[in-house]
């Protein structure tokens, strides 16, 4: 049995809690209310641990990669450094992904997964995820092995998922997307993320042509409509950029969830992602924050004020998002996306016990008007005391030496790529 208070308590199922606690007990949540436990923070909130709607835990330290390129010779320089891994490389970069993630209040992730090194990573550091391996394939025939080969690398476990994800409409065909969909795993894609991407498929030209052997040949449809007849609940689309609004009216209409990224939209040159008409409309939204490839980092509090920038200049207007509605998106709404918010995404009894601990001592929310305000615009990775999941504390700041050894196997991979000779 495990009892934690704080001074506010944000359980995200229902109005915040002042002097709260929480109180949990084989991996699950017990109970939630007002009052102090022998465990008490100061200065700091409780709120779920954050659910990331997309990542890519094995390129944790490739940041930096092709900043300021086109995406196309982005994309090279990103396939050809990848190429200079081993295996052990993989899984080192992963390890630190998880350690960076659970530094930064994450409990759960989507992870888009190149080699399978992120579920060995999230389930020796305890990190939940959903790992969806990823094909890139115009004949199915070539997705089947693909997704073969890379499942036969990996274990599902009770805190990892196992599931498999198409690229992108303009690297797999519909029959891909269509045999991916039947084998009963979570299936995730890359959707509508840039203008150049609309410019392949419609008109078979752009920057996109600089990845030539990966791509379909155009199908003169734009993205949405090339993967209309596969649209469903069931295919969680990464992105979601260049969309109309007849197009996010038929996400909604087709119930798709939809992880917004606004840092690697707008770093890749990608633009804004239309958050608060796919809201309005109905869209499921989860926050993510994609991964250094594209983003600085796996630093959930800087893609919450992004969200929030990003969304407010797009609409001049000071509500298009508010912090709470920012604080869901990387929560509750995003356990929705992930189809897994009875399990995670508000701190409920009867829910896994993930949650994360933000302290505010010293910073400019303190003392405390709106602990939602505090936590999104006064948060940060450094002030994450403490992050649990499934029960046990997984990271604790003052315990940050333990991971050195992760943190400098990871470096020597990325010195790797870069061609060093001390690599
Ligand atoms: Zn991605």
């Amino acid at each position: 049995m495990s009892h934690l208070s704080a001074e506010w308590v944000l359980p995200l199922d229902g109005p915040p809690i002042r002097g709260g606690f929480v109180r949990y007990e084989g991996g699950r949540i017990v109970e939630v209310g007002e009052g102090r436990a022998e465990r008490h923070f100061d200065e700091a909130v409780i709120l779920p641990g954050f659910v990331n709607a997309h990542a890519h835990l094995e390129y944790a330290n490739y940041a930096g990669f092709g900043d300021g390129s086109p995406f196309g010779p982005w994309i090279r320089t990103h396939v050809d450094r990848k190429n200079r891994l081993r295996p052990e490389d993989m899984l080192a970069i992963a390890r630190l992904g998880v350690v960076d993630s659970l530094r930064s209040g994450i409990t759960t992730v989507a992870d888009y997964s190149f080699s399978g090194a992120a579920a060995t990573a999230a389930d020796d550091l305890g990190l939940r995820a959903i790992v969806y391996l990823e094909v890139f394939a115009v004949d199915p025939v070539d997705a089947r092995r693909q997704w073969e080969e890379k499942r036969a690398q990996v274990r599902e476990t009770h805190r990892v998922r196992i599931g498999v994800s198409p690229h992108a409409p303009y690297t797999c065909s519909l029959d891909t997307y269509r045999f991916c969909l039947s084998l009963g795993v979570p299936v995730g894609t890359h959707l509508a993320e840039s203008a150049n991407e609309t410019e392949w498929l419609l008109h078979g030209r752009g920057p996109l042509q600089g990845i030539a052997p990966l791509l379909v040949p155009p199908t003169g449809r734009r993205a949405v409509a090339t993967l209309e007849p596969v649209l469903g609940p069931e295919l969680l689309c990464a992105h979601c950029v260049d969309v109309d609004g007849r197009e996010i009216a038929l996400l909604a209409e087709r119930d798709v969830p939809v992880a917004h990224c606004p840092r690697s939209n707008a770093l890749l040159g990608c633009g804004i992602a239309p958050v608060a008409l796919m809201r309005d409309a109905g869209v499921v939204v989860g926050l993510g924050t994609d991964s250094p490839a594209s983003t600085p980092s796996f630093d959930v509090f800087e893609e919450l004020r992004a969200a929030i920038f990003a969304a407010r200049a797009r609409d001049q207007r000071a509500d298009a998002l508010g912090a709470a509605d920012a604080l869901a998106l990387a929560t509750v709404d995003a356990a929705r996306a992930l189809r897994l918010e009875s399990e995670v995404g508000t701190l409920t009894p009867g829910k896994r016990a993930d949650l994360t601990v933000v302290s505010l001592a010293g910073s400019p929310y303190h003392p405390v008007e709106d602990p939602a305000a505090a936590v999104v615009f006064g948060g940060s990775p450094e002030r994450v005391l403490e992050t649990v999941v499934d029960g046990r504390t997984r990271y604790r700041r003052q315990e940050e030496e333990q991971w050195r050894e992760v943190r400098s196997i990871a470096s020597a991979a990325r010195a790797r790529m870069l061609g060093s000779p001390a690599a």
